[in-house]
């Protein structure tokens, strides 16, 4: 089989449009779907369509060269995006400053929301708010799901899996302690949201072309300094372990993405975060490369 990966495009006049990348190629795939979460809707139907018209578009070196197409984000506006908190153990002593006492036994998953306004595509800028001065970096591994789920048992989650990209849970530390609200502990809202605070891509690599999802190794660099490298078998909760968590309490709908956690290697235990004219590039083995600069925003 043709293998594929998915994702959504700007054409000449700036229009978001469905494609494929086959062989290196972008190949328009509009006259299937609207856009990518269309498909993603109906994925069990869609998958095989897709896969034959990779296989055609590569018999007939269709499409235009990677390098000569803006890629958008994916997923314009996923319906919902649930963030693993403190999902790697590496990840989980550096925020604790030491042992983190995770025992599974005694612990479930820990989620917050981020908004879908929060989402930019590869090669976007993440515009620091003015409202923060300490704004961090979280490489993670982003699961997005392919048909409703309801109360499914970690032995069928994968089945509702459509694919997998990459998210950059970008994180505005001040803004999550609230001394002015001393009751309500952390601010998870005013941590993670804000515009651009979720770079999303470069595109969806189905499920099905990925033989095993946690032996790939996930890094991120700011500029040329590699400041995560870990393999997404470091999770707490793996990514079944999540679906299961969470479709107990949600229907989790086509589209919707899990960002499955960050390694260790943020910016904050050492006091650095982004600025003006930083780049930040996240690294996925066999999903590809997200990278963004960061600019100063409003
Ligand atoms: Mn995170």
């Amino acid at each position: 089989m043709t293998g594929f990966k998915l994702l959504t495009y700007a054409d000449e006049r700036g229009v978001a449009r469905p494609g494929l990348l086959v062989d290196g190629r972008v190949i328009d795939v509009n006259d299937s779907a609207e856009s990518t979460l269309a498909l993603i809707r109906d994925w069990d139907a869609a998958e095989p369509l897709l896969a034959a018209r990779a296989e055609a578009a590569a018999a007939a070196g269709e499409g235009w060269n990677l390098a000569e197409v803006k890629l958008l984000a994916p997923l314009l506006y996923p319906p919902a995006i649930y963030c693993a908190g403190a999902n790697y153990m590496d990840h989980a002593k550096e925020m604790a400053g030491g042992d983190p006492g995770i025992d599974k036994s005694q612990k479930q998953p820990y989620f917050f929301l981020k908004s879908q306004h929060c989402v930019v595509g590869p090669g976007d800028p993440i515009r620091l708010p003015r409202v923060s001065q300490k704004v961090d970096w979280e490489a993670e591994f982003a699961v997005v799901i392919g048909k409703a789920a309801r109360n499914v048992p970690v032995e069928h989650a994968h089945e509702y899996v459509a694919g997998y990209t990459i998210m950059n849970d970008v994180s505005a530390r001040d803004l999550g302690p609230r001394p002015d609200w001393p009751r309500f502990g952390v601010d998870w809202f005013g941590h993670k949201n804000f515009e651009s605070a979720a770079p999303m891509g470069p595109w969806i690599v189905p499920a099905s072309q990925v033989a095993d999802h946690t032996a790939l190794g996930i890094r991120l660099w700011v500029n040329q300094e590699k400041m995560q490298d870990s393999t997404i078998s470091q999770l707490i909760f793996n990514v079944a372990e999540q679906i299961e968590y969470l479709s107990r309490r949600m229907t989790l709908h086509p589209g919707d993405v899990i960002s499955t956690g960050t390694p260790s290697g943020v910016g904050r235990p050492r006091g650095i975060f982004l600025k003006p004219g930083d780049t930040v590039r996240v690294e996925i083995d066999g999903i590809g490369e997200l990278a963004n600069p960061v600019e100063q925003g409003e």
